[in-house]
């Protein structure tokens, strides 16, 4: 009888210990727009299928260590980064200038604190410099030289303005300039890539953060939605976890990341109907495009986009996790 009492005892004990426990989440992009199927060979999409799992992994694995959700979200976003596959960090895209600027922000869902940089050229880690921002500072955005100065005092690694090189992206620079002295608009291609991750501890913490290159051939100067908090990132405990990829201005415009969360906070929408609203009902309004990667307070996941594809992934613990390009998979 004893032994039955004490090991009902323990059966509750570990039950409420568990149920006490949010589930840990993590959600990445990779950029969203002219993805449609056929535009990369076999072993192109199993590359980026492979890369965005891996970024989506590391984010995991520090918080199935119990690590908190902004380690998470750098864990994923730096190895994005450090990828020339994606619009950020190693393979931005370039300026008008041939230059590569690079803007990101981060923000902490429990104490909505922030930070984010604008047009850095030199910082190797464009998302450790946002994140130093709003450790180590009392400012929330900084830019330029202003922002490499700082980073310079915090002591984040820097590298020659040639790291970010990538052939691929040059070459989309100077179709971009043919296009541009023809006085032509540019198409889709040249638009987006950005990356971006959500993530929920086990203490219940939401944190996001997104990085990028931004467009290509913008005008040197212009900054996008990535680095400006409520457009390109938001996060609040009491609502959820946004990171948007596409059009910045009309990102911007709409606080889209804001948005969502505010649909979620004060009409008690769930974060796939707030999503859908903003993507499908405001953005399409407008002619923007784009995509958002958005993580509930409860682990509830949503990634709508407008555009053919967006580069997404998630694992949210005790489910499948999930990797994919297009749309409709
Ligand atoms: N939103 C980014 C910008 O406008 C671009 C992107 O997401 O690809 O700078």
């Amino acid at each position: 009888m004893k032994f039955i009492a004490l090991a009902a005892a323990a059966w509750c004990a570990a039950f409420s210990a568990f149920a006490a426990n949010d589930p840990i989440a993590i959600v990445i992009h990779g950029g969203a727009g002219a993805l449609e199927r056929g535009r990369y060979t076999a072993e192109e999409e199993a590359a980026h299928l492979k890369a965005l799992e891996e970024a989506r992994d590391a984010g995991y694995a520090v918080l199935e260590k119990g690590g908190t959700s902004l380690d998470a979200v750098v864990a994923a976003i730096t190895r994005l980064e450090d990828d020339p596959k994606f619009n950020a960090g190693k393979g931005a895209v370039f300026t008008s200038e041939g230059t590569n600027e690079l803007d990101a922000s981060i923000m902490d869902g429990a104490s909505l604190n922030a930070g984010a940089v604008a047009g850095v050229t030199r910082v190797k880690n464009p998302i450790l410099l946002a994140r130093a921002v709003m450790e180590s500072s009392v400012h929330v955005m900084m830019a330029r030289e202003g922002a490499e100065t700082f980073a310079e005092e915090q002591g984040l690694e820097f590298v020659d303005p040639k790291y970010f090189y990538t052939e691929r992206r040059w070459k989309s620079f100077k179709r971009a300039q043919e296009k541009a002295k023809k006085g032509a608009s540019l198409p889709a291609e040249f638009k987006y890539g950005t990356v971006g991750a959500v993530a929920l501890d086990r203490a219940g913490n939401l944190a996001a953060g997104t990085s990028t290159g931004g467009m290509t051939y913008k005008r040197w100067g212009r900054v996008g939605d990535s680095p400006i908090i409520g457009a390109g990132t938001y996060a609040d405990n009491k609502s959820c976890g946004v990171s948007a990829t596409g059009w910045g201005e009309y990102f911007i415009r709409l606080t889209i990341a804001r948005d969502i969360c505010a649909q979620v906070e004060y009409g008690g929408k769930s974060v796939e109907d707030a999503a859908n609203d903003v993507i499908f009902n405001r953005l399409d309004k407008t002619e923007g495009d784009g995509g958002v990667i958005v993580l509930g307070a409860d682990g509830d996941i949503a990634a709508p986009f407008n555009t053919a594809g967006m580069f997404r992934a998630w694992r949210k613990e005790g489910e499948t996790p999930f990797v994919a390009i297009y749309g409709e998979e």
